[in-house]
Parts: C-alpha cells; structure tokens; sequence
C-alpha cells in the first residue's frame, strides 16, 4: 500500500514513511492510493473478532510494511487494561428506540482520541526501537488532544512531547488531567492566548525545515493518517455489535470538529461496510453543516469562531475534509489544488460549480447543528429518561441523531468523552456535577506543573530546543 498526497505533487510512500508526518510537502495531506474492500466472507470472519484482533486486521490493511507480528503484538498491548478497562473497549449500549450510543470515551483520558493516539503512541515507539534518536513531538491543543496524545507517550523515555495549551481556557478537569503528569519526557506550556495562538506557534516552528529534521519532529494532529485509520476500527466494531447479519443497514451520528473521525467512518464504508448514512453533528460552529447542507465550504474567520459548552468542537476549518473532498471529485488532485488556492484568495469554495457535487445524500451523508441551548435540553432529557449523564459533544450527537432516526435503521450516536472533563455545563444543564472517582480526586487536587509562556514562537521555540531529544 503507497500514500500519495490529495493535491498529487508529492512522492510517493509506504505508511512508516508518512506515520510521523503532518502535512504532505505540498500542503495537502497523504491518503492510501485506495481502499482495500471487504467482502461477505470477511465480515462474517471479523464478526466473531475480539477488539485487539480487529484492530489488527484493519490496520494491517493499511500498514503491511511492519514485520510479521508486530502489528498484532502492538493492538493486544494497546486495546486492553489498564488502558481500557472494559473488555468490548468500545462497548455499545441503547439509549433509547431506535438510537444506541458507541462508548468511545473509555481511555486514560477519557476522550475518543485514546483510541487512535494510544496505537499511535506504540507505533512511534516502534519507529525509536529500530533507529537511532528521540522523537519530539510538538503541538497544540484545545483541551483533549494534547492529553490523549500526552498519556500515550509518557513513559516512552525516547519521545518526548511539547505541548501548547491556552492557559486557562480549558475546563479545571482537563487542565487537572494534562498539568499533574510530572514524567520527565512531558512539557506542558500554557500559553497566554488563545487555542489559535498556540496553533500559530506550533505552525511557525514546524514551518522551519532544518528545525524539523534536526529535532526529528512527529504530528500527533487529526490529520495524522495513522489516526484516521485507527479509528475506522471503531465502525466495523460497532455494526457488529448492532447488527444480527452481515448486510443488515446501520446509520451513525458523529459529533465533528476537524472532521477526523467521523472521516473514518467514510473510509469504513468505502471498504465495503454497509453504512447507510453518516451524520455529522456540529455546534454553533457549524462550516461542517453549511457545507453538507449547501456544497460550499466557509472557513471562518477567528472572531466568528465562538467558544461554546463544546469546546473540542470549536473549529475555523475542518483539516481532514480534504481527504473526503478528494474522494468526491474522483481523486483529482489538479481539482483539489485549485479548490484549496480559492480557499486560500477567497476563504472558501463551491462544489455545486463542479460537476461532482450530488448533495450530501448522493454521498450518504446528513448534518446538522446543535446550540448550547440544545446541549441543555438534550443532557437534561437523557438524564431524565434513563439517570445516565452525557457529555456535551455527545449531547450534539444525539440532538441531531435524533432529527436523523429512520425507522427500521439503528443510529449509533458516537459519544466522544466523558461528562466529567465538562462539569460546569452538566451542572447547568442538571443542576448536579458528575461523580468524581476516588482517582479523579487526587488528580484534580494534584500540584500542577506547566511553563507558562507568551505566545511567541521564537521564545518557545527556544525553550523547546534547549529541552529536545537528538
Ligand atoms: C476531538 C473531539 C471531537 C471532534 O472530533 P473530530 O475528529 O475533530 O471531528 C468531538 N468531541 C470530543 C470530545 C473531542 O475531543
């Protein structure tokens, strides 16, 4: 299998080749040159399979330059406790007729992203065990990525991770989760600024080539491909779960930012898993929505991106749309190169000019937005139906899953954390704060270390080369 990058000016490579990168060299992203498909005989086959076992499976599918074995060693390691405490690891429940809920949440960090990131983190490892050197990764976060991403690389001595977050813009659970960890390869800078600022930052530094290759400098970014793929396990795992035969339909609702994962839903489906519609939920910063609803695609601008009580949601653009984008105009990177030059001269585009667009149910997709108000309602109406509490990105996902139910076709709403990293808003919403484990406890009283820095990139850039691996 050979990557090949959306906007086609880029070489070629095998997936160990494009695991540490962010961007392809032409700006555009790396995407497999197509999708190994998956027929009757192997979904009956992977039916029966544990989530360590399925994981493997797809992933090799992608990744077939490992030798014999080490994929398999690597998802039983990964997909299993203490990491994942429930056996299933993404356990499916109902929620009420009609509407399940995919638990993606169960991680260290308590966030979808541990699926993918905690593969990610023996994936690097793997690159350090047979080479020389550490791996530094840098990047940004908004409250759960950098945790995820943290969590899956402590305790791995030869990678060390910086990571910017907006100091005190993120909820005192997260902040909590990130700033307690006192391992010797973990760096947390809080920024005096905003999410923005700090991808401003880790955008200028990893802009600097000879800075990159002196430091070896890895992505952990939702456009990492080895993220993508991971997360497609999830799907293939979850219609198992819901379904009594193969062939049978299955729809699901995704809360979407950067729209990574529900883009691994596509991918599962363009393997030949029968999904019958993907959702996409956003909340008040809805250029996902608009774009499925209308065919253009509006970047927005900083002061029009608002922060809301789904803060992981809280996106400008949507990095990993071009990966679809570049499916739905047949893999024409030329295509792909003149939409992104008019995103760049006029901030947006518009796929009803071209002779592709089919309306997003010509591509099996539905959208739709949720508010703050919606979030409210919505955890306070789980709550009061069924006692459980939900987090506010999955309580996007089910206002809007429920807008979507279709008799006869179970919606899987994926839930993407746990109530618990946003309690302020669960105490809004239900007057009354999540229970906090014993664990959790001791976190949130935990002394907390952090650098605290402006956002400057020559002076965090410096104190990251004072503090690298070589
Ligand atoms: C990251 C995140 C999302 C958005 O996921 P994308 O892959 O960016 O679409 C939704 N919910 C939570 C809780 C998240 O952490």
């Amino acid at each position: 299998m050979m990557y090949a990058s959306t906007r086609g000016l880029a070489p070629p490579a095998p997936f160990r080749a494009v695991l540490l990168e962010g961007l392809a060299p032409d700006g555009g992203l790396m995407i497999p040159d197509g999708y190994p498909q998956v027929d009757r005989a192997m979904l009956q086959r992977w039916r029966s399979l544990a989530y360590p076992q399925l994981a493997c499976e797809v992933m090799r599918l992608y990744a077939d330059d490992y030798p014999q074995g080490e994929l398999a060693r690597m998802t039983q390691n990964v997909y299993a406790a203490p990491q994942f405490s429930n056996e299933a690891v993404t356990p499916l429940t109902d929620l009420e007729p009609g509407l399940k809920l995919l638990h993606l949440a169960g991680g260290p960090t308590l966030a979808f992203k541990d699926l993918a990131m905690q593969l990610l983190g023996a994936l690097f490892e793997f690159e350090l065990a047979t080479g020389p050197g550490t791996l530094n990764v840098v990047g940004a976060t908004s409250g759960d990525t950098g945790s995820s991403a943290e969590y899956a690389m402590r305790g791995r001595p030869a990678i060390r991770v910086f990571m910017l977050s907006p100091y005190r813009r993120m909820s005192a659970f997260q902040q909590a989760q990130m700033y307690c960890l006192r391992d010797a390869n973990i760096f947390n800078i809080a920024v005096d600024g905003t999410f923005d600022d700090c991808q401003d930052v880790v955008k200028e530094i990893a802009s600097d080539v000879d800075f990159k290759r002196t430091h070896k400098m890895a992505a952990v970014n939702s456009i990492n491909w080895a993220r993508v793929a991971a997360q497609a396990v999830y799907y293939f795992r979850a219609y198992f779960a819901a379904t009594k035969q193969d062939g049978d339909p299955v729809s699901f609702c995704v809360p979407s930012g950067n729209f990574g994962n529900v883009l691994a839903g596509w991918i599962a489906r363009k393997m030949g898993l029968p999904i019958e519609r993907l959702v996409v939920a956003t909340n008040e910063n809805d250029v996902l929505d608009e774009f499925f609803q209308t065919g253009r695609y509006r970047v927005r601008s900083r002061e029009e991106t608002v922060a809301t009580s789904s803060p992981s949601m809280d996106i400008s653009k949507a990095s990993n749309l071009e990966r679809f984008v570049f499916d739905i105009v047949e893999r024409d990177c030329a295509l792909v190169r003149d939409l992104w030059a008019g995103l760049q001269a006029h901030g947006e585009f518009d796929l009803t000019r071209t002779p592709h667009w089919r309306g997003a149910a010509g591509w099996g997709f539905g959208s739709g937005r949720s508010t703050h108000a919606d979030r409210l309602a919505t955890i306070r109406s789980v709550y009061q139906a069924s006692g459980r509490i939900v987090d506010p990105h999955t309580a996007d996902g089910i206002k809007v899953a429920r807008e979507w139910a279709q008799p006869g076709v179970p919606m899987i709403c994926l839930e993407t954390a746990q109530a618990v990293k946003f309690s302020d808003t669960i105490v809004e919403a239900i007057g009354q704060a999540p229970h906090l484990t014993e664990p959790m406890q001791r976190m949130m009283a935990a002394p907390q270390r952090f650098e605290r820095m402006p956002p400057d990139a020559a002076q965090i850039r410096r104190y990251i080369e004072s503090r690298a691996g070589q």
